[in-house]
């Protein structure tokens, strides 16, 4: 296929949902996607990742089950003040997450729509490298980890992370706990915190919370070195958006739009 004829369909996908078709970097490709890996290993075969099939989570409006189900099984405290909102998965406009592209091009409503975000469990997570004292870190199979008890607090993640997807407890949070779940750790005053992609029900086989709880389906989660994954296959011939992929940080969450 020539140049001109891909830029083409590109531009079509996009107008699929009234967006400019300018960021054409952010269209997803084969390329994105990584190669089955050929160190042996159970951990090394994987890597986790997320779809966000846009326009079905749309489907039903202002619904938070996503939200609900992850904050409750990981003790996420609700601040009253905003500015100390603890986040896994929070949303955003879409406009403000994908703000680089060309919001006049877009259907009219389309960046006001809410759009979920979490971690990006990125493929090169710059957040590890600033930790000092290896509290968060990246396991084998792609997931960023944090260790509680590790982390001092000096919040250099939260500096490192370009998507605000790291959030600090200012206060103790335990307060803030409506119904604790005993099976997972509540944090402390000066701790750093994230969605962890739900390594803990991973281990267990069961898929994460969020997934689970979504009645559309608009989240689908698996290993995406399985060609035969229901995520691999989600994703092939969509039109799909990452986060910032311009800064070299591979994110694991991709949009379907
Ligand atoms: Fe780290 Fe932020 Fe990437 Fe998550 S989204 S892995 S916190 S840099």
């Amino acid at each position: 296929m020539d140049l001109t004829r891909r830029r083409l369909f590109k531009i079509a996908g996009f107008t699929l949902l009234g967006l400019s078709a300018k960021p054409a970097l952010d269209v997803f490709s084969k390329a994105d996607l990584p190669e089955p890996s050929p160190v042996a290993g159970p951990s090394a075969q994987k890597r986790w990742a997320m779809a966000v099939d846009v326009k079905k989570c749309w489907s039903l409006e202002g619904c938070t089950d996503c939200i609900d189900a992850c904050h409750r099984i990981h003790n996420v405290p609700s601040f009253p003040s905003p500015k100390e909102e603890i986040k896994w998965i929070w949303n955003v406009p879409f406009g403000k997450a994908f703000a680089e592209h060309d919001h006049d091009l877009m259907e009219e409503g389309v960046p006001e729509k809410p759009l979920i975000l979490l971690c990006n469990q990125c493929e090169n997570p710059p957040c590890v490298r600033y930790c000092p004292t290896k509290a968060t870190w990246q396991r084998e199979d792609g997931i960023v980890m944090m260790d509680f008890h590790r982390c001092i607090g000096c919040r250099y993640c939260m500096a490192g992370c370009p998507y605000g997807s790291r959030s600090f407890n200012w206060r103790d949070p335990r307060p803030f706990i409506k119904n604790p779940n005993l099976e997972f750790p509540t944090r402390t005053r000066g701790v750093v915190e994230k969605c962890n992609f739900c390594e803990e029900r991973l281990s267990q086989g069961k898929l994460p919370a969020c997934v689970e709880a979504c009645k559309e389906k608009a989240l689908i989660f698996g290993n995406l070195r399985d060609r035969e994954s229901e995520i691999w296959k989600a994703l092939q011939g969509k039109h799909v958006l990452q986060r910032m992929p311009e800064l070299g940080t591979k994110p694991k969450v991709y949009y379907i739009v």
